[in-house]
């Protein structure tokens, strides 16, 4: 039996999907005004990781993650940088897919993006409108908290605090300010906007949730997820516009992920200790060795990064590749211990009893780690042999399909700044360029990625970073 924690009720939950034959998955996607950063990645980890478990447990999991590309962060990035919304935010659609890549998340089934979703939010607000939970005020849509009795379900807000009739206009705000919440905002001077029945603007944050999740997913479903700072306001107010809209239950579970901070400190561009992913390539961080680290503390606490933990995750990651490695290149002699298949059958049972009680990831390395522990023994004693060593090689190929580290390296992708920095040189190189060829060169060097001209072309392979 699986059961998770669900924000929903405060408790841990048997899980029952509404339909075994296939689990409806949603998790809030990328707002993408910036690269992501680690702690974005933490939350897709772990979400990968919860997916990637129903899977191995047998499910189908229809898996929709949608994509923020119109918000008061996009359209405030994009007038910073005086370019057209879409062009601002492709930039970031396209890195956080080359990061997905890079850290070996499964692909969701649909990225929905808000700003191809418009006919679909405004339907939605005019039902709003219609049933009563929603009024026009200057131009704009507001959502009527005071008409949504189960309003704070989800964060536990004391109701007793709420200033109905007050409005809130921007995304984000924090829990002293709940109030009537935008479903469509009026357009504004240099700001985007479409022409709808409802009116010209655009539409709020939440309402795409509401609208996207429901489309690819149906009006009721299983799992939704994002990290703690989701849940209020936002996963607060999809609840309401979605059951005030639909009148039925929105979502059966709520799976929050903690936050990552970095040395104990909430990560900020000013103090310099904020990393996006792209960052810590660039340092040379292998991303297997981050993904083991950012998957291996528990999805509900709190999660502190450091240098220091990114070394230990490291040691811990290549102790179980030089067991492997052991397994496949050491010459054992032909034959068989028969005690190997208990030994793989203990394994799975802690690593899965412990990844069903509520993802406790602790439980399930511990599983692997004293696998290695016992198998190593026998080996200094002489007691493996050809066939165990090839079973318990494909037993551990079969726990990183939950995993996802031990794969063989695939070709990385570079991220897209460097292949520009890449195709600079290459033009250098045909202009016979080579004073600027051999300076961007050194550049890559620094950051660790050395250039191999070769007949078939240039090559790259990551090194050690010179000053
Ligand atoms: P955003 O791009 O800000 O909309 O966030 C995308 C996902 O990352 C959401 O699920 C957030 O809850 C999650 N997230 C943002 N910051 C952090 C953090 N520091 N730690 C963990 N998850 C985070
Ligand atoms: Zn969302």
């Amino acid at each position: 039996m699986i059961q998770f924690y669900n924000t929903l009720s405060g408790k841990l939950e048997p899980f029952n999907p509404i339909t075994p034959v296939e689990i409806k998955l949603y998790t809030c996607g990328p707002t993408v005004y910036d690269y992501s950063h680690i702690g974005n990645c933490r939350a897709y980890i772990f979400e990968d990781l919860l997916k990637r478990f129903l899977i191995f447990k047998g499910y189908k999991v229809k898996h929709v993650m949608n994509i923020t590309d119109v918000d008061d962060k996009t359209i405030k990035g994009a007038n910073a940088e005086g370019i057209k919304l879409q062009e601002y935010t492709k930039k970031y659609i396209d890195t956080f897919f080359e990061d997905i890549n890079v850290l070996n998340i499964l692909k969701a089934d649909f990225y929905p993006r808000a700003t191809e979703h418009i006919q679909d939010m405004v339907k939605m607000i005019k039902g709003l409108l219609q049933k009563g939970y929603a009024y026009k005020k200057d131009g704009s849509v507001y959502f009527s908290i005071a008409k949504f009795p189960n309003y704070g379900q989800l964060s536990k807000i004391n109701l007793e605090e709420l200033k109905p009739g007050e409005r809130i206009e921007s995304d984000e705000y924090e829990k002293e300010n709940v109030n009537d919440f935008a479903l469509w905002k009026n357009k504004k001077e240099g700001e985007p906007f479409w022409e709808t029945e409802i009116g010209a603007g655009r539409p709020g944050w939440h309402i795409e949730c509401s609208v996207m999740s429901s489309k690819y997913l149906g009006q009721t479903f299983d799992i939704h997820c994002g990290g703690t700072d989701n849940i209020f306001p936002h996963h607060e107010n999809e609840i309401a516009q979605s059951e005030a809209y639909s009148g039925k239950k929105f979502v059966n579970y709520w799976i929050h992920c903690h936050h990552l901070i970095v040395d104990g400190e909430k990560m900020s561009k000013s103090k310099g200790n904020f990393f996006t992913l792209r960052d810590l390539l660039n340092k040379n961080v292998n991303p297997s060795i981050l993904r083991f680290l950012l998957l291996s503390t528990h999805y509900r606490k709190m999660l502190n990064f450091s240098f220091k933990a990114l070394e230990q995750a490291s040691a811990s990651f290549q102790r179980i590749k030089d067991f492997l490695y052991e397994l496949k290149n050491r010459s054992f002699e032909e034959g068989e211990n028969e005690e190997i298949p208990l030994l793989i059958e203990e394994m799975n049972q802690n690593f899965t009893g412990g990844l069903n009680d509520d993802l406790n990831i602790a439980v399930a390395l511990r599983a692997i780690f004293e696998m290695i522990r016992k198998v190593n023994i026998l080996i200094s004693q002489g007691k493996i042999y050809r066939e165990d060593a090839d079973k318990l090689v494909s037993s551990f190929n079969s726990l990183d399909e939950v995993l996802g580290v031990l794969h063989e390296e695939k070709e990385e992708m570079l991220p897209s700044e460097i292949l520009k920095i890449i195709e600079e040189r290459e033009k250098a190189r045909k202009e016979k360029n080579y004073k600027l060829a051999d300076q961007i060169r050194d550049e890559l060097l620094r950051k660790g990625i050395v250039l191999e001209d070769t007949k078939d072309g240039v090559r790259w392979k990551r090194g050690k970073a010179k000053s």
